[in-house]
């Protein structure tokens, strides 16, 4: 069994009240270790371990936390493959996936935000013929909570747990309860590094106990949060009255909308990552593709023939493109939508059913799915089913398709593939979205602002963005 414990003032600790909750193998449906369910009484030592430890670590040299957030981010690369096992046996994604995407980037989030604050400047005004100047400072908050889900486990943990750190804050964090393995071991790195003890706090424990005594703490006085909408709407209902900051990167239902004068054969290489890639459960999947009616026919068939072609799995083999399904309740909530798509008149063109991998009968295995819908407003077009799922659909002119693609709740990501620059402008502009990828997806440089509109969240994350959101802007002004 692989037993995981809080990590608290540097110590590797149990839970106070003892409660423990089984973590699952999804790639077999095995228990193969047991996590805190931690209470209050944990987040308060947590708490008061960071908030010990703010007043000598704000006061670091920026060399110095730009050194240690390095040396955290050399420690993950050598030990990629320990970390990318774990990861790949907690969440079931192909570890091949892990080894190149999750902790490659979980490790450059600390290389990042290590260099960046080095970097990271604020401003100064002269009043002009008023003998005065204003000049702001950028200061740490405080304690502040990190919580994130289970899709990219290590990845968006670090996303804000190192932008944090590099501003000067103390950290109280919260993996999710179902992927908390590479939390807990990043804990070991931590200290390796020689950040100092209390800095860095990860409590482990379900969203409805850990996390809510975290959002709920009044000393905590900024939230960063990814994870679901109603999640995302619960936390802004506790937090507003404690007038906390708040940054809530949150679900999405992304548009891909193919025009026939694309590059095709590239965008249909990409369409399939954009659709599958992670099991579909990705933020950033474009899980609606509109296809432009001169050429549906054409990407429907080729489309299918290359979903055919995903080899769904066992996580660790390296011929497997589709891996498990994070869970059984989450396996159950993406086959409910399948039948839901029925139940709603669409074709399902290819996928739907549960594969049963050899050896590892118990999984939570799907096949890619793809469903044909006749309306865009069917509930499998409308809401976030974040699994191996896509919808298709013709489109005849701009007009249609830019209002289509904006008649949903979220605006997280779009996707656009064109070779017409008007078209390309004009879309960019006038899409609801925080990020609009036009002939490519998931390009990512960690300088530009990361985040949603509508249901899709609040605030951006990266670049400097996060460096602002985790400081505390303060104007001083000097007559003289
Ligand atoms: P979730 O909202 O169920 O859980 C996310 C985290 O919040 C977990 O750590 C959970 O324990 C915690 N939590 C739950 N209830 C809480 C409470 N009352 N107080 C404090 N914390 C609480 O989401 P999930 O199922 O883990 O993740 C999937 C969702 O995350 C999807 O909707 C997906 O779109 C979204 N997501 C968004 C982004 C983005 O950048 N916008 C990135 C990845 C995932």
């Amino acid at each position: 069994m692989s037993n995981i414990k809080n990590f608290i003032n540097g110590n590797f600790q149990n839970p106070i009240n003892n409660n423990w909750i089984d973590n699952y193998n999804p790639s077999n449906g095995d228990v193969y270790g047991q996590i805190p369910n931690s209470s209050s009484e944990d987040v308060e030592e947590a708490f008061e371990a960071a908030k010990s430890a703010f007043s000598q670590w704000s006061q670091t040299t920026l060399e110095e936390r730009s050194r240690i957030l390095i040396r955290i981010s050399e420690l993950l690369e050598e030990n990629l493959q320990r970390f990318a096992e774990a990861e790949s046996i907690d969440n079931g994604k192909p570890l091949s996936l892990a080894k190149t995407v999750d902790i490659p980037r979980a490790a450059s989030n600390f290389r990042f935000f290590g260099n960046a604050i080095t970097q990271f400047a604020s401003e100064s005004h002269e009043s002009v013929g008023q003998n005065a100047i204003n000049y702001t400072l950028r200061q740490p908050i405080g304690v502040v909570g990190c919580i994130s889900p289970w899709n990219l486990p290590l990845y968006l943990f670090t996303w804000k747990i190192a932008p944090a750190l590099a501003t000067g804050n103390c950290v109280v964090a919260k993996p999710s309860e179902v992927t908390p393995m590479t939390a807990y071991m990043l804990g070991e790195i931590c200290n390796e590094a020689g950040l100092p003890s209390g800095v860095l706090n990860i409590v482990h424990g379900l969203g409805s106990s850990t996390g809510q005594a975290i959002i709920e703490h009044p000393g905590i006085k900024a939230i960063s949060f990814t994870g679901g909408t109603a999640t995302g709407a619960h936390i802004a209902k506790v937090a507003a009255p404690m007038f906390k900051k708040l940054s809530l990167e949150l679900g999405g239902k992304n548009p891909n909308i193919i025009f026939a004068d694309c590059d095709y054969d590239h965008m249909l290489a990409t369409t399939v990552r954009s659709s599958f890639a992670n099991q579909g459960q990705i933020c950033l999947c474009g899980s609606r593709i509109f296809i432009e009616a001169s050429i549906y026919d054409k990407f429907k068939a080729d489309f299918i023939d290359k979903v055919k072609q995903l080899n769904v799995g066992h996580p660790s083999e390296k011929s497997t493109d589709i891996g498990a399904l994070v869970s059984k309740p989450h396996l159950e909530k993406v086959k409910s939508y399948i039948e839901i798509a029925k139940a709603e008149g669409a074709n399902i063109l290819y996928g739907g059913k549960e594969v049963t991998v050899e050896g590892f009968e118990d999984g939570y295995y799907l096949q890619p799915t793809v469903i044909e819908v006749h309306n865009d407003e069917c509930r499998v077009n409308q809401e976030e089913i974040f699994g191996p799922v896509v919808t298709l659909m013709p489109f005849t002119t701009e007009e249609e398709v830019l209002t289509m693609a904006n008649k949903v709740k979220y605006g997280l990501s779009a996707t656009l593939w064109t070779n017409n620059l008007t078209r390309t402008m004009k879309f960019s502009s006038k899409l609801e979205a925080g990020i609009v990828w036009v002939n490519t997806w998931m390009m990512r440089d960690l300088r530009t602002p990361f985040g949603g509109v509508k249901a899709s969240g609040v605030g951006r994350e990266g670049g400097f963005e996060a460096l602002r959101f985790f400081t505390e802007p303060k104007n001083i002004c000097i007559k003289y």
